[in-house]
């Protein structure tokens, strides 16, 4: 499609950017749909996040929030979602009538690749969240919103997973202080929300083993390679999988917020093994 003075321009704004997939995995969704659109990333500083998302929107634009903004643009919205507010984080924004409208597909997301990743009912069943930042809290809720029937948080800093449990939780999540307070417990499911395995040579985020059983487990870090947490659970015989489709179905549902149609997402998950050399 040609760009010309018409077209709408989404962006993601965070800093760094240089790494990230959006601008390929969006401008083939673009492309494939028809849509005319151009989907551009800008590292943008925190003092100017407001300026762009207003600019933008009111341009009849919007796009994406990526690390270290998405809680300062859940400040910046004028009409922010449900997750949203109960997460206090946005990574997608768009316009209507001049006013910001705020989502975090984060949620979105993770729900889609969760039930994807289990093909069976979420509803009843125990989990552990490892970690307690961000993508926890984007874990939690859509957990808690699916019908899990617990959820443990174990976090290296306790007193995060008390405020992440505090803020989203209610009474089905349940914050494990130490780690050996894990030793013999049983999980239908271990999500690993921690950074643990964005760097070569992290280590999982946790011994698998020392569960008594782990029916699954779903990593939310993404790369080239294969994540410590997901060896781990391949060591052990369990079933696994790393943060690329909740990456494509958070893209997928950003999609849908900015253009109110169902996402490509074949296309979508073909372009993103390219930036990961898959
Ligand atoms: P964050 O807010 O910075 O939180 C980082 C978490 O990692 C905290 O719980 C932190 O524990 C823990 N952590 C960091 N270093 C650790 C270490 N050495 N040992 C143990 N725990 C450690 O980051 P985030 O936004 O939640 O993102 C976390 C990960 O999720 C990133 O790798 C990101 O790429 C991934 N993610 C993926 C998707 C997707 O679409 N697949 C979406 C969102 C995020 P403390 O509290 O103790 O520091």
């Amino acid at each position: 499609m040609m760009v010309t003075a018409r077209t709408r321009v989404l962006t993601l704004l965070g800093d760094p950017i240089a790494h990230s997939a959006s601008p390929e995995i969006q401008n083939a969704a673009f492309a494939e749909a028809g849509v005319d659109g151009v989907y551009v990333a800008v590292r943008c500083a925190a003092e100017d996040l407001s300026g762009f998302m207003h600019g933008l929107a009111r341009a009849g634009g919007g796009g994406n929030i990526t690390l270290p903004h998405k809680e300062k643009a859940a400040a910046v919205v004028d009409v922010p979602s449900d997750a949203v507010r109960r997460t206090g984080a946005c990574n997608t924004f768009w316009g209507v009538d001049g006013r910001v409208h705020g989502d975090n597909t984060d949620v979105d997301g993770f729900r889609r690749a969760v039930r994807i990743f289990l093909d069976g009912p979420i509803t009843g069943i125990r989990v552990l969240v490892l970690g307690a930042g961000g993508a926890a809290r984007a874990a939690l809720l859509g957990l808690l919103d699916e019908g899990a029937g617990e959820v443990l948080i174990y976090n290296r800093t306790a007193e995060r997973a008390r405020a992440v449990a505090r803020r989203i939780g209610g009474e089905r999540a349940r914050v494990v202080p130490v780690i050996s307070g894990l030793d013999g417990e049983g999980f239908d499911l271990v999500v690993n929300t921690t950074r643990l395995g964005l760097e070569p040579g992290d280590p999982p985020a946790i011994d698998l083993a020392r569960l008594s059983r782990a029916g699954a487990a779903m990593d939310l870090v993404y790369g080239r390679e294969k994540t410590p947490f997901v060896l781990g659970a391949e060591r052990l015989g369990i079933r696994s999988t790393d943060g690329m489709e909740m990456l494509v179905q958070q893209a997928a549902s950003s999609f849908e917020r900015w253009w109110n149609r169902p996402a490509p997402i074949d296309t979508m998950r073909a372009a993103v093994r390219g930036p990961l050399g898959r």
